[in-house]
């Protein structure tokens, strides 16, 4: 196989790669790390589950797990994903994390460097490394405590010693309690560990993919694929924009892995009048965060009639928090409050949610704060007599509120659109076939042990909140899934 570039036209470079990753959020960042030759192994501590240990000690030692029976090891666990190589990995990175976070006991993996083991990859993404990360409000402290949020190989707190060393005036201890950090420190820990890691050569960062498709004439890349004419692989072709270099590029490919995410478009309510003002009408909490800050600060008199948040996640209730700031009157309409339970946001961790939580189920009654459970939101209307919302009531009761501000947060849907167009953008490849792809109702069909999407040609894989590991904890089991199909795949 030939790894040349080749510049055909004045705007196209095309070149060769073994495997390109489409995203350079944590998913792709720890796909890389693990095929730069950074394998895992079985570090001989006791895992709580005896029924693991005792799998992790009948397997060879000196193995790694990226050539281990994932299938063997993975029996029998349960946890917080469907995909059980997603939940075996979070048992061996986080073993006693679910019973009682304050334990912390070290993780039951060990890292080694093998150069040897390098596969020939590229990871496409449109910012910086760190993917979503860099697009949330870097102000906002994180769900997860610091250590979930970790990538292989470098732990958050040794690398936040490492910046205070760095800075000279150091205080901080290798090892602290759990806790929350800002998104912005999440965001430059991602960016940082690519450099640390010297990952930076397999990344082509500011960079889009426009389209991939199946290769069907291996002709048309004559110069790229000569090598292997006659060998019985699917080969890729993947296209994109590089947004610094003002260039298009082609790869071609043995392997593609989807590791996009799922929160580069908002989900919408599609009711009439929703997309008619983006002043007053939001679909992204960091702008209505800074038009809530903006109104207050002008003081607009007029400004004093409610803001309506639409939504039951955490950016609805992060929405709530800012209102509250400033003492605003709030129309809450929403499904359930199950989600902010104290199951998912504990109160000492989360005392900010909890709070919501009561006021949602009115536990505690707030004069500023009105909930409307299971009502819906059919119509925005505004004229010179203000802005106007119709909201129908679960037992159909048809009312009209003034408000000031609207935001609806109500969730994230990916943007597939680069997939060949008779995967319908992703519809095809859900487990309901023919419904968009959503990382919690409908995420992609995956082969469980190999993370190969199940309706695809060969050579297509999907990792992340696209096949529901919604957090990072969950990401590193789809990367060492694919590093060991791929590497079985090698040695056959
Ligand atoms: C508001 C919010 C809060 C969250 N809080 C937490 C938390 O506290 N803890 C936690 O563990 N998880 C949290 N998550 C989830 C977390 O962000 C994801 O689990 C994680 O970032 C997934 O990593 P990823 O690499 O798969 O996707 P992403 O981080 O989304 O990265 C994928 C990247 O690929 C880019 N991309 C998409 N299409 C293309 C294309 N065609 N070409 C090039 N690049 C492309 C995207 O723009 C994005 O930058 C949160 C998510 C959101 C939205």
């Amino acid at each position: 196989m030939k790894d040349s570039t080749k510049t055909i036209t004045n705007d196209r470079e095309i070149s060769y790669k073994e495997i390109v990753i489409i995203g350079n959020g944590p998913s792709g960042i720890t796909l890389s790390f693990i095929l730069s030759g950074n394998w895992c192994y079985y570090n001989g501590r006791i895992h709580p589950d005896d029924m693991l240990t005792a799998r992790l000690r009948s397997m060879p030692q000196e193995k790694s797990l990226i050539e281990q029976d994932l299938e063997f090891l993975s029996q029998g666990l349960e946890g917080r994903s469907r995909n059980p190589v997603a939940v075996l990995l979070d048992s061996l990175n986080h073993p006693f994390d679910d019973q009682d976070l304050q334990k912390r006991a070290p993780e039951l993996l060990a890292w080694k460097h093998h150069p040897q083991k390098y596969i020939d990859h590229v990871v496409v993404g449109k910012g910086n490394p760190g993917g979503c990360w860099h697009q949330l409000d870097e102000n906002v402290t994180t769900v997860s405590v610091s250590s979930w949020m970790e990538l292989p190989g470098l732990s958050f707190d040794k690398w936040e010693s490492k910046q205070c060393n760095m800075k000279v005036v150091c205080s901080c201890s290798d090892i602290r309690p759990p806790r929350r950090v800002k998104i912005k420190q999440v965001a430059k820990y991602y960016r940082d560990y690519v450099q640390l890691m010297k990952l930076s050569k397999n990344f082509k960062n500011f960079s889009y993919v426009t389209s991939i498709k199946p290769i069907k004439d291996k002709d048309m890349y004559e110069h790229i694929l000569s090598s292997c004419r006659n060998e019985d692989v699917q080969f890729w072709e993947v296209q994109g924009y590089d947004v610094v270099k003002k260039k298009c590029f082609t790869y071609v490919c043995r392997k593609v892995v989807l590791a996009t995410g799922t929160s580069d478009a908002h989900s919408n309510l599609n009711v009439p009048g929703e997309f008619t003002n983006t002043d007053w009408i939001f679909h992204d909490l960091k702008q209505f965060q800074n038009a809530v800050v903006e109104m207050k600060r002008n003081q607009r008199s007029a400004e004093t009639d409610p803001i309506l948040i639409v939504g039951s996640g955490l950016s609805a209730a992060d929405a709530i928090l800012k209102c509250s700031q400033f003492d605003h009157p709030i129309l809450h309409v929403f499904n359930s409050y199950k989600f902010l339970n104290e199951n998912n946001f504990p109160k000492n961790l989360y005392p900010e949610y909890n709070h919501i939580y009561k006021i949602m189920k009115k536990d505690i009654i707030i004069d500023t704060y009105k909930p409307l459970m299971r009502h819906v939101v059919k119509e925005i209307y505004s004229s010179i007599k203000g802005k106007r919302v119709q909201i129908v009531s679960p037992d159909g009761v048809v009312s009209w509120h003034k408000v000031s501000l609207i935001v609806i947060l109500v969730g994230y849907v990916p943007k597939l659109t680069f997939l060949p167009p008779e995967f319908d953008a992703g519809n095809t490849l859900g487990i309901h076939e023919n419904q968009p792809i959503d990382s919690i109702k409908n995420p992609i069909r995956i082969l469980p042990w190999s993370y190969e999407v199940a309706n695809s040609p060969p050579g297509l894989y999907a990792m992340g909140p696209l096949v529901g590991d919604n957090v990072v904890r969950l990401i590193h089991g789809g990367a060492v899934a694919i590093a060991n199909h791929l590497c079985k795949r090698r040695r056959k």
